[in-house]
C-alpha cells in the first residue's frame, strides 16, 4: 500500500498528524431546492422523518425494498450522528390510488374480492411478510408504523379544513382539491417542477375527468361505489379517502405541522408528494417538510421494477435461490452490500454478475473485520487512522454517499491486510479507533449483518442439528417440513444450500 494521489489516505510522513476527528457537517440533497443543503434540524438534536410506506395488497418486491433499505441506512446514520430520531413510516391499507391512466383504483379491495376475504386480511397477510422481510434485510423498525384505516377521522378533519380555507369543493358526495384556486396563493408544482399547462397536455387524452371542475384537481374523498369493500362515514356521505390525504394526516399527527425530512421513492414525487404539499399548505398553511428526499429506482434491464410490468422478483426469492433471474441464492448481507454500492439517488440494476462481484467484495470485507481482532499492534502507525475515519464520516456527510463510504472502508481493509502481512504498522490506540469505527459503519450504519457461521461454535452445533432434522425429513419425502425449515432459516438470514453432497449454510 503506498500513498498515491488517487487515494484519499496518505502516509503519515506526508501530512501533519490529526489526532482528533469530528463528525463534520451533514449535507442533504433537497428535492425541493434541487441542491445539497446543510442539514439543520428544526429542533437541535432531534429529527422528525416521515417516509411513505408500502401499499400492502401484495408482497413488496425487491424494488420497494430498495427504497426502504435506503431510508433505513439514512435513519441509521442520523442515529450514528447522535440525533434522537422519530421515524414514521405509514402502511397504506385503504384508499383509492389514481393509476397512471388517471383512473381511481382500490387495489386492496380488488385483491380481497379475488381471494374472497376481507381487505384487512389481505393487508395483515402482506404486513406479516413485510415485517419478516425487514428482519431478513436487517432493517431497524421505525418509531411508529401507523395505518391509513386507523386515521380516517384525522383525514376527514384535514379535508374539512381545506374546504373551510376555500381550496376544495364537494361534488356528488366526493371532495376534490381545487388546484386553480390553490395556485392563486401557492405554487402548485413547487416540488416536481410541473407546470399546470404541461399537465393539461399530459391528461388531455384521458377521458376519466368526469365530475372534477378542472383536470388537475384530485380527490380528497371518494363517494362509495356499491361494490367498495371498505367504506367509512363522512360529512359528505359514505366513501373512502383519496390516495394522498393519509400521509398529510399521519405525518402531521406524529411529527407536527412542520418536520425535518419527508422521503419516498422518486416515482412518488408527482403526484403524491406534490399533492401532499398542496394539502398541507391548503389546511395548515405550510409545506410540511424542510427536506424532501427521493430514493431512486431498482431497474431490471434498465426498466423500473414494477408489479404492473411483471419484471419483478421478490426479496425472499433471491435469498432462497428461487428467483428465475439468478441461478443461486445470495445472503441478505450480500444483497444489502450491493445496494449500498449505489448511491440512493442513482438507479441501479441487480444482475447475477453484480451480485457475484458483491459476494466476493463482501467476503474480503468480513475477512478484514475478523483480522481487526487478530493483528498485532506496534509502536507507530504507517497511516493516519484519524484521517481515515474522517473519510468515513465525510462520505456519509455528503448526502449519505454509501458507495463513497465503501470505497473509503476498502482503503482501511487494504491497510489491515498490510498490517497482517507485516508490511505496515498500527498502534494500539489507532487499532482500537479503526476497529470501533469500521464495525460501527459496516454494521450500524450500512446495516450489513455480521456473517453467521464463523467461530460461533454454539450456532454451528444448533445448525448441525437443524440440518440433520431437515435431512431426515427429506429422506422421508416430507417436503413440507423440509421447506418449512429452509424458509424459517431464510427468515432468520441463514441460507441453506443443497447439493449432491448434502446441505450447508451461510
Ligand atoms: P408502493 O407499495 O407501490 O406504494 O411502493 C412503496 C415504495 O416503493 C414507494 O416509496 C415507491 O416509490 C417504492 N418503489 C416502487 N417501485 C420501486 C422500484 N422499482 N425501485 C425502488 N423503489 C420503488
Ligand atoms: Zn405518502
Amino acid at each position: 500500500m503506498c500513498c498515491s494521489n488517487k487515494s484519499i489516505f496518505v502516509c503519515k510522513q506526508h501530512i501533519s498528524i490529526k489526532m482528533n476527528h469530528s463528525t463534520g457537517q451533514l449535507k442533504v440533497y433537497n428535492s425541493l431546492s434541487g441542491t445539497k443543503e446543510e442539514f439543520k434540524p428544526i429542533k437541535d438534536g432531534f429529527v422528525g422523518m416521515y417516509v411513505c410506506g408500502p401499499t400492502l395488497y401484495s408482497e413488496p418486491h425487491m424494488g420497494n425494498m430498495r427504497t426502504f433499505i435506503n431510508f433505513d441506512t439514512i435513519y441509521r446514520y442520523l442515529l450514528k450522528l447522535g440525533y434522537k430520531v422519530k421515524y414514521v413510516r405509514n402502511i397504506t391499507d385503504a384508499g383509492h390510488i389514481t393509476n397512471s391512466a388517471g383512473i381511481s383504483e382500490d387495489n386492496i379491495g380488488k385483491a380481497a374480492k379475488l381471494e374472497q376475504v376481507q381487505p384487512l386480511e389481505i393487508v395483515y397477510k402482506f404486513n406479516t411478510k413485510f415485517q419478516e422481510l425487514q428482519r431478513v434485510y436487517n432493517m431497524l423498525p421505525p418509531s411508529i408504523e401507523p395505518t391509513a384505516t386507523g386515521h380516517i377521522q384525522e383525514q376527514i378533519e384535514i379535508i374539512e379544513k381545506i374546504i373551510e380555507n376555500g381550496f376544495a369543493y364537494v361534488k356528488n358526495g366526493s371532495v376534490y382539491f381545487d388546484v386553480r384556486k390553490y395556485s392563486q396563493k401557492y405554487n402548485y408544482g413547487i416540488l416536481s417542477g410541473r407546470k399546470i399547462d404541461e399537465l393539461e397536455q399530459e391528461t388531455r387524452e384521458l377521458n376519466a375527468q368526469d365530475e372534477k371542475e378542472f383536470f388537475a384537481d384530485f380527490a380528497l374523498w371518494k363517494k362509495a361505489n356499491p361494490d367498495d369493500m371498505q367504506i367509512w362515514r363522512s360529512p359528505w356521505g359514505d366513501g373512502n379517502p383519496g390516495w394522498h390525504i393519509e400521509c398529510t394526516a399521519m405525518s402531521t399527527k406524529y411529527l407536527g405541522d412542520q418536520f425535518d425530512i419527508h422521503g419516498g421513492g422518486m416515482d412518488l414525487k408527482f403526484p403524491h408528494h406534490e399533492d401532499e404539499i398542496a394539502q398541507n399548505c391548503g389546511s395548515l398553511g405550510c409545506n410540511p417538510a424542510r427536506y424532501w428526499m427521493h430514493a431512486n429506482m431498482l431497474n431490471v434491464n434498465g426498466q423500473k421494477m414494477s408489479k404492473s410490468f411483471g419484471n419483478y422478483f421478490l426479496p425472499l426469492e433471491i435469498v432462497e435461490g428461487t428467483a428465475e433471474l439468478f441461478d443461486k441464492p445470495y445472503s441478505p448481507g450480500v444483497i444489502r452490500f450491493l445496494m449500498m454500492q449505489s448511491h440512493y439517488r442513482s438507479t441501479m440494476d441487480m444482475t447475477p454478475k453484480s451480485l457475484d462481484d458483491a459476494e466476493k467484495a463482501y467476503g474480503r470485507f468480513m475477512d478484514a473485520i475478523d483480522l481487526l481482532e487478530k493483528v498485532q499492534a506496534s509502536k507507530e502507525s504507517t497511516y493516519d487512522v484519524s484521517a481515515m475515519v474522517d473519510g468515513f464520516y465525510d462520505a456519509m456527510n455528503d448526502d449519505f454517499n454509501a458507495p463513497m463510504l465503501i470505497a473509503n472502508l476498502f482503503e482501511a481493509v487494504k491497510y489491515i491486510n498490510s498490517v497482517n502481512d507485516g508490511k505496515a504498522m498500527i498502534t494500539k490506540d489507532d487499532l482500537e479507533l479503526l476497529s470501533r469505527e469500521m464495525k460501527s459503519f459496516v454494521f450500524d450504519v450500512l446495516g450489513i449483518a455480521p456473517l453467521t457461521g464463523g467461530d460461533d461454535s454454539k450456532l454451528n452445533g444448533v445448525m448441525d442439528l437443524v440440518l440433520d432434522l431437515r435431512q431426515k425429513a427429506r429422506s422421508e419425502k416430507d417436503w413440507g417440513t423440509s421447506d418449512q425449515i429452509r424458509d424459517g432459516l431464510a427468515a432468520a438470514g441463514i441460507v441453506v444450500k443443497d447439493s449432491k453432497d448434502g446441505s450447508n449454510w451461510n
